[in-house]
């Protein structure tokens, strides 16, 4: 029963109980709840203080997301909130576990707050596009002052129960039983004056250069956010609460607050909030990963160990898996023996552990590997070494081994097709760096087994990962769509744009890089030696434009033929201050290079809007995200977003390229691909997806459909 419980402890302590699992959401019931107890204990002449706190060592997550969707019934927060604050007798939160948005602010109403060692409390309103607005944004700086509050509501971040007792969020930490605390502390603060405990009625103390902090805070959440609304509006509330009386401040974050309410970054945070608990389904050949046993990996190998391999093998370690880490080049063996350990324990540190939990071992042969459970390998991405080396640990690994490849794009199946037993072949693709980054592409080959697929799902979630099981074809997902993108980018260079101008209207959407800038990044070569492997930058007899029939842009290749790989060689779209070099400069030679080109093929420049340029670019990487839930290699719509927003730095307030499509209108999408298809009828990838045209001529359902509408649409056709 979701609900708030009533009930008096030796007769003169009411307790308030919120019972709404998993984590006391307040959701109708449990606020009517709270506001039928705040009415007994006004009428039991016997209670002389009041604890709240919630059920299962949990005290409140906030508000329930759920509720959202449709028109708001019941108690509203604010009220319950206010009669809680002004209530004679003294109100005790008593917090376990977390008190998270308005599970806080339900907390800032009461008198007196005790927490629980282990506790984590916070304003995260912010990453869901909104902003503490149950009165929370002018209740924690008139508690904590305006610096400390700025940082807590702008960033969303979780603390500590330490952290909060030490920014006086919390007056005391336990050990021990906080409920229990809580109770005594409630009945030794009876008679005491409530009115210096009400946050409402506090002055909000703020540094003499008040402006001068908010408009640095302004600054700050601008470049951090890269277009999100939320932030701003939480500086806009502190200013509100750091300049106005408390009414007005309320008055101001209910306005604020109902302009981001209806904003569709707020609905996009929503999506890719749930998004990521939906992620990784997908079903290899009928039989489920998500109800197969795993195994529990004590002892693991990484093969290769240049730039993957080295942080694959750190993020193993912090997960507790024990190492063998294997490079064939002395070289770079002793560079991973001199660098690993320093990014390990820097790993540690900021995870607040003295010593690394998991140990390693570094060799030069793939023999010392016989005893692991699982095998990542992360030699160059070149298929007839790969292959070797899976035939080698077939016959070295035990049996039952799991051998997992981090390629970039290769097919699993052929590599399994190297080994004795294919079903124990999956792909773990990492994102560079391996240890930084959250996205874990797991790639199930048509014959990898529920298993093996189940096992390096679990695998990367204790490695910190948000894994995403995804099917095989060339690129897999994230890698599949960008190459549609990239083209697009280089199809404009040759048209009359410059890389800056490409640059800057993609990260004036929100990426936090360009593609060229990233291209830079990364090194132009990544993407060389996999079209040289694809056997495109050979021009054989077709036109220079052209290859296999299709519209192709040589220009990247002839950076790399000329040395500019990018930041490493301190040149590439950009000029760099030397090789490794990381501040982009416009270079006159590319403009030089480009007018060259342009006027041997014939081409006329033209000015590009930057319109064009994000539709080519963007609608082009979502046409193939369609053609790939067409083609089931992603399970939906959420897989695909949550992808593209935690590995490719699409920005979170746009959902990602699915969700962003049909904020935009699937019929609009539709409509630009057949008009730029039409004026590039030589490119394949502006051709709609046959799935968007169903869509569209279904009346575009919104994204949260598209998985039903997809596996009917497979039934029927
Ligand atoms: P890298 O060139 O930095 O490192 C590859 C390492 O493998 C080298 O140190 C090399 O000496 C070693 N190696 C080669 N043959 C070996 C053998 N027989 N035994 C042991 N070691 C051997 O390459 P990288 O960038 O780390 O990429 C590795 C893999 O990860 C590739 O498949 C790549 O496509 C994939 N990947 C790369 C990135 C990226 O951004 N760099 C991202 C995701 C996936």
């Amino acid at each position: 029963m979701k609900m708030a419980t009533y009930s008096v402890l030796s007769g003169s302590v009411a307790l308030i109980t919120l019972q709404n699992p998993p984590v006391n959401a307040l959701s109708e019931a449990v606020r009517t709840g709270i506001t039928d107890a705040v009415q007994r204990t006004l009428k039991d002449p016997q209670v002389t203080s009041v604890v709240i706190c919630g059920q299962n060592g949990r005290f409140c997550g906030g508000a329930d997301i759920r509720e959202f969707a449709g028109p708001m019934s019941g108690p509203p927060l604010v009220p319950m909130i206010h009669a809680l604050e002004a209530m004679e007798k003294p109100v005790v939160a008593a917090i376990e576990g977390l008190a998270l948005g308005g599970g806080l602010e339900l907390a800032l109403g009461c008198h007196y707050r005790i927490a629980h060692s282990q506790a984590l409390l916070g304003l995260p309103e912010v990453t869901l596009g909104l902003l503490p607005a149950a009165g929370g944004s002018q209740r924690l700086p008139r508690l904590i002052g305006l610096p400390a509050a700025l940082d807590l509501i702008t960033t969303g971040r979780h603390i500590s129960a330490s952290e909060a007792l030490k920014l006086g969020i919390v007056d005391q930490v336990t050990d021990d039983n906080a409920l229990k605390m809580a109770v005594e502390f409630a009945r030794s603060v009876v008679g005491q004056p409530l009115g210096p405990r009400r946050l409402s009625t506090r002055p909000c103390h703020s540094p003499p250069d008040v402006d001068s902090v908010l408009d640095q805070a302004l600054a700050q959440v601008w470049q951090r956010g890269r277009g999100a609304l939320a932030p701003v509006a939480c500086v806009g509330a502190l200013r509100a609460a750091a300049t106005l009386p408390y009414a007005q401040g309320m008055e101001k974050e209910r306005e604020l607050m109902a302009t981001l309410f209806n904003s569709g970054q707020a609905r996009a945070l929503q999506y890719a909030f749930f998004s990521q608990r939906v992620v990784g389904k997908w079903q290899p050949s009928g039989a489920r990963w998500d109800n197969s046993t795993t195994r529990t990996i004590r002892k693991a190998a990484v093969i290769g160990l240049g730039t993957m391999g080295r942080g694959i093998v750190v993020a193993l370690a912090l997960a507790g898996v024990s190492v063998v880490a294997v490079e064939s080049q002395e070289k770079q063996l002793a560079a991973a023996r001199q660098m690993v350990p320093e990014m390990l324990q820097r790993g540690a540190g900021r995870r607040g552990l003295d010593t690394p939990p998991g140990v390693i071992s570094f060799s030069s042969g793939l023999e010392d590997v016989s005893e692991v459970e699982l095998v990542i390998e992360a030699v160059f991405e070149d298929m007839a070494l790969k292959r070797r080396i899976f035939s080698r640990l077939a016959t070295v690994c035990r049996p039952g081994t799991v051998l997992c490849s981090n390629t970039s794009g290769l097919d699993i199946d052929q590599l399994a097709e190297a080994t004795q037993n294919p079903a124990l072949v999956v792909g773990m693709h990492f994102f560079a760096p391996a240890h930084v980054m959250k996205l874990l592409e797991v790639v199930c080959g048509p014959r990898s087994s529920p298993e093996a697929v189940a096992t390096a799902m679990v695998l990367g979630k204790r490695m910190g990962k948000v894994s995403v099981a995804v099917g095989n074809c060339p690129g897999f997902v994230g890698n599949r769509m960008l190459k549609p993108y990239m083209e697009q980018a280089n199809f404009l260079l040759e048209e009359g744009a410059t890389p800056q101008q490409v640059d800057e209207a993609l990260e004036g959407f929100g990426f936090p890089m360009g593609v060229f800038r990233m291209s830079d990044l990364s090194g132009l070569d990544v993407g060389w030696r996999v079209r040289k492997e694809a056997g495109l930058t050979e021009q054989g007899v077709e036109p220079t434009r052209m290859r296999q029939g299709q519209r192709y842009s040589p220009l990247p290749d002839q950076m790399c033929e000329g040395g500019r790989l990018g930041q490493k060689t301190g040149r590439g779209w950009y000029r760099y201050d030397g090789p490794g070099g990381r501040v982009a400069r416009s270079d006159p030679w590319v403009q030089n290079f480009l007018e060259t080109y342009r006027a041997r093929h014939g081409l006329v420049p033209r000015r590009i809007a930057t319109e064009e340029i994000l539709e080519r670019c963007l609608y082009a990487l979502t046409n193939e995200g369609f053609n790939i839930l067409q083609d089931g290699v992603a399970a939906g719509p959420e897989d695909i977003d949550v992808i593209y927003v935690f590995g490719y730095g699409w920005p979170r307030h746009r959902g990602g390229p699915m969700f962003h499509a049909g904020q935009v209108g699937l019929a609009r999408v539709l409509e630009k691909l057949e008009h730029y298809q039409h004026s590039h009828p030589d490119v394949p990838h502006l051709k709609p997806s046959s799935l968007l045209r169903r869509l569209v001529a279904a009346g575009s359902p919104p994204v949260q459909k598209w998985r039903e509408f997809i596996s009917k649409d497979r039934v029927h056709s």
